[in-house]
């Protein structure tokens, strides 16, 4: 711990500052090096001819990645290669800033630096004949002392809390992924705020994708499920999605997913994006997955009605490219809105989806048409005198815009049609309804001139004996005497 300090009646304690790296001859060789190796050793590539060339004197390199000029091989001794594509040609243009993180515990304080590097090429320093040299400027641009809370900046004296990022939904740059110097990462095992983090176990995942604040800070440190899925060897997941997953008792609980489908999410290394995906739709297809996270919210919304490779096949029956996935989810709404059995393959998958497409959004636009709506209102109201009852039945006129949208729904027909046409006063529409279930549709009735001249039940059926004599009746006695 670090010692206290009191003022000097000694009555207050005030905390003794931190002491902290304030020039960059104050860092440790060993990481400065790790900034050359990790970033002066990205050989360069022509973006044209795709050759090799030396990230340090810009000469060719050989087929061994070695340069004979500096005599130094640029083989990675890891698998992955760290590559900079660059205009060989105008290299002497080339300027770039990367971000460097390094972690430093002072007496169990978790200390976090960024340096930013800049790199440059110029053949200033020697003969211009000559190819250009890199020149490395390091420079310690932010000290942070990792608290439970946030993040007090040493440097400028201010604090930034979780909490205020989160509110803000401002991870921007706390979710931008850094180099991180790894070799000290075990002495974080030391203290209380990461002891739990096994943050350590990491290093491949670090030295591939790089590290953000956000991952290294934050969601350690405030969420114990980080501790599960690193332990899980999930860690892309970890560094995504600790703060949206809650662990509970296992697996198939913590995930919503069956425990068959833990070795593909460890193989692929999945982030929060892709393992959303994989909860609308499981499935260990790792291209499929890609298509479904490109469609997240449309595959959150129709994936009750539609699996996503059904979705691809037909729009490729369509020759409609993936990009129509939207227009397709769009479809499937308006659908579902004008209230469509989306378990008819032929709404689900017309024959013609564009042409269908483009009659379904008419409709809907018809049903948000406000005028109309107003209008069959006021008809409505001047209907009202040929309402009608027996001790069974009851005949009542279209009300509004919504009621034939209602009635069209359950008796499947396309009394929405009729909609302008009562507004124009072409005709008018009534409902005939069993008076113990008002709400439940029956029949439906046009009238033109006082007479009834369709009736349709259901799916466009005619009525039974006993309803067309209701309806004659009510004809006779108020339709024509009113
Ligand atoms: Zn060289």
């Amino acid at each position: 711990m670090r010692q206290l300090m009191y003022n000097q009646n000694f009555s207050t304690i005030i905390d003794e500052p931190i002491s902290y790296w304030k020039t960059i001859e104050e860092v440790p060789i060993t990481i400065l090096e790790d900034i050359e190796k990790q970033i002066g050793n990205q050989i360069l590539q022509d973006e044209k001819t795709k050759a090799f060339y030396c990230p340090n004197c810009t000469n060719p390199l050989d087929d061994h990645l070695f340069c004979t000029n500096c005599k130094q091989s640029y083989k990675s001794s890891t698998s992955y290669q760290p590559i900079c594509l660059v205009n060989i040609e105008k290299i002497k243009e080339f300027k770039k800033s990367y971000d460097y993180l390094t972690f430093q515990v002072v007496d169990q304080e978790v200390l976090l630096y960024t340096f930013q590097v800049n790199v440059q090429y110029s053949n200033k320093l020697w003969m211009p004949y000559q190819n250009p040299r890199r020149l490395m400027d390091i420079q310690i641009k932010k000290v942070y002392h990792v608290l439970k809370n946030g993040l007090e900046i040493l440097n400028d004296h201010s604090f930034l809390s979780y909490l205020s990022l989160e509110e803000e939904y401002d991870f921007t740059y706390f979710e931008t992924n850094f180099y991180l110097y790894l070799d000290n990462l075990e002495e974080l095992k030391k203290t209380t705020l990461y002891q739990y983090s096994f943050l350590w176990l990491q290093k491949d995942y670090f030295r591939r994708n790089g590290a953000c604040l956000r991952g290294i800070t934050y969601l350690p440190i405030t969420f114990k499920t980080y501790e599960y899925l690193v332990k899980m060897k999930l860690y892309k997941l970890a560094n995504s999605g600790a703060d949206q997953i809650t662990y509970s008792k296992n697996f198939e609980k913590t995930f919503d997913l069956s425990k068959n489908y833990y070795p593909f999410m460890k193989e692929y290394d999945l982030d929060y994006d892709e393992y959303e995906a994989l909860q609308i739709y499981p499935t260990t297809n790792y291209e499929l997955l890609q298509y479904i996270k490109r469609y997240q919210p449309t595959f959150y919304r129709i994936r009750l009605f539609v699996k996503p490779e059904q979705v691809l096949k037909y729009l490729k029956s369509q020759n409609l490219s993936e990009e129509y996935t939207y227009e397709y989810g769009d479809y499937l709404d308006v659908c579902l809105n004008l209230g469509f059995d989306l378990q008819d393959k032929k709404i689900l998958f017309p024959s013609n989806f564009l042409e269908e497409h483009d009659k379904r959004f008419k409709e809907v636009s018809l049903i948000n048409d406000k005028d109309l709506d107003k209008k069959i209102k006021a008809i409505a109201k001047t209907l009202k005198k040929y309402t009608y009852e027996d001790e069974k039945y009851m005949i009542i006129p279209a009300s509004s815009l919504n009621s034939l949208v209602k009635e069209s729904r359950e008796q499947r027909n396309c009394v929405r049609i009729y909609a302008e046409n009562i507004a124009n006063q072409v005709c008018q529409i009534f409902f005939l309804r069993d008076k113990k279930w008002p709400n439940k549709s029956l029949v439906t009735i046009e009238v033109r001139k006082k007479k009834v001249v369709q009736a349709r039940t259901k799916f466009n059926n005619l009525p039974s004996e006993e309803l067309n004599m209701v309806l004659e009746k009510w004809e006779q006695t108020v339709l024509t005497q009113n």
